[in-house]
């Protein structure tokens, strides 16, 4: 599985689904929710999911209150 973020493989340990069920790294996305680019960047879909989802990730919580 490849992060179409920053095209490399994605382990297990740090993948990530959104609500639109499309994968990236942990913190590929902590990168675009920083920009403020809450967006899906495959699909365009608002990351709405990404709070509750990702929060058992300690690295996101703390981007994420
Ligand atoms: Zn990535
Ligand atoms: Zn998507």
């Amino acid at each position: 599985m490849e992060c179409v973020i920053c095209l490399e493989d994605i382990k297990n340990d740090e993948l990530v689904a959104l609500k639109c069920a499309h994968m990236f790294h942990i913190d590929c996305v902590i990168m675009l929710i920083q920009k403020r680019t809450r967006k899906c960047p495959i699909c365009r879909e608002r990351i709405t999911y990404v709070k509750k989802q990702l929060v058992k990730h300690k690295k996101l919580s703390r981007h994420i209150k």
